[in-house]
């Protein structure tokens, strides 16, 4: 099963609309599709996986990112969905699920606001887990949505404004399938990790200082050790930093080896953000 040639990483780019207040300020807009895989940006084509334009629906986008993965996770491989991009570029509306969460490198406990600060420990197969992490059993879509539900609401009374903080945390809801045949005894599992990352954008220099610079730092290291990780993944190095951030560290049996990756780049399509546009493109590069 461990087969590395089976070890495969996606890349996937999505483009929002553009929304009212880019409208309002008159902000062109400014990507240009080439068929399913380029998009054009000041000239400059990017290649993907797959590109998204912005008609379209969460179900096309379910059906070429997740579906294949769910697929695989129900098979007993492991497997990642990351969503990355600046804040306000559609990555919670593409993950439709809000668990736990890392802010300023602190594991906390979504499904027991009681548990902020987390550690992450290695079982007897050395594979690392977020030790004293809340589990629940579900048995049914349902129940699936009302803990994700219930994560997100904790999620809202432990800070005062939530969009800003959603946008400087990654939130991590791992889905945990174990099946066992009662005629065979024959045991299956695989794991599903669903990866809202903070907001890429770069905070100003300048205007940065104390808590914000310490959250600015945080999130630029975070994020660039998990495009470490991944660039070395998809060039084959044989040493894969995981261990240089606490995401990385938790996601190492789900990224690489036995594993299925997608990463949904989402961007902004307007001509005010195109800085950021082409940067959150740029990681998404390295991933091939
Ligand atoms: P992020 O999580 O990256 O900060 P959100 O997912 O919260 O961004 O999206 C910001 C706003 O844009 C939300 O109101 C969301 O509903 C809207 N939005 C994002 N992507 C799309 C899309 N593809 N189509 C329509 N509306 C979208
Ligand atoms: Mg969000």
């Amino acid at each position: 099963m461990a087969d590395p040639a089976e070890c495969t990483i996606k890349v996937m780019c999505r483009f929002r609309p553009l929304n009212s207040s880019e409208v309002t300020r008159g902000d062109r807009y400014i990507p240009k599709f080439q068929g399913e895989d380029t998009v054009v940006i000041g000239g400059k084509p990017y290649m993907f996986d797959r590109v998204f334009q912005s008609n379209t629906t969460q179900e096309q986008v379910y059906n070429a990112c997740a579906q294949k993965i769910v697929k695989d996770v129900l098979e007993g491989y492991n497997g990642t969905i990351f969503a990355y991009g600046q804040t306000s570029s559609g990555k919670t509306h593409t993950m439709e699920v809000s668990y736990f969460e890392i802010y300023l490198d602190k594991i906390r406990d979504l499904l027991d606001v009681s548990k902020t600060n987390l550690s992450v420990h290695e079982d007897k197969n050395r594979v690392p887990y977020v030790k004293g992490c809340t589990e629940r059993f579900v048995c049914s879509p349902e129940e699936v949505m009302d803990t994700i539900d219930e994560g997100k609401s904790n999620r809202h009374v432990a800070v005062t404004n939530m969009n800003e903080h959603s946008s400087r945390s990654h939130s991590i809801f791992l889905i945990n399938v174990k099946q066992e045949n009662t005629q065979t005894e024959q045991k299956l599992s695989g794991k599903l990790y669903l990866v809202d990352l903070a907001g890429s954008e770069k905070v100003s220099k300048t205007g940065a200082e104390g808590a914000v610079l310490d959250e600015a730092k945080n999130i630029n290291k975070s994020l660039s050790s998990l495009g470490n990780v991944i660039s070395a993944l998809a060039e084959g190095t044989a040493y894969i930093p995981y261990r240089d951030s606490k995401m990385t560290r938790i996601l190492q049996d789900s990224l690489g080896g036995n594993c299925r990756t997608t990463i949904v780049i989402c961007c902004s399509p307007s001509s005010f953000n195109e800085a950021e546009t082409k940067s959150t493109l740029m990681f998404g590069q390295r991933a091939k």
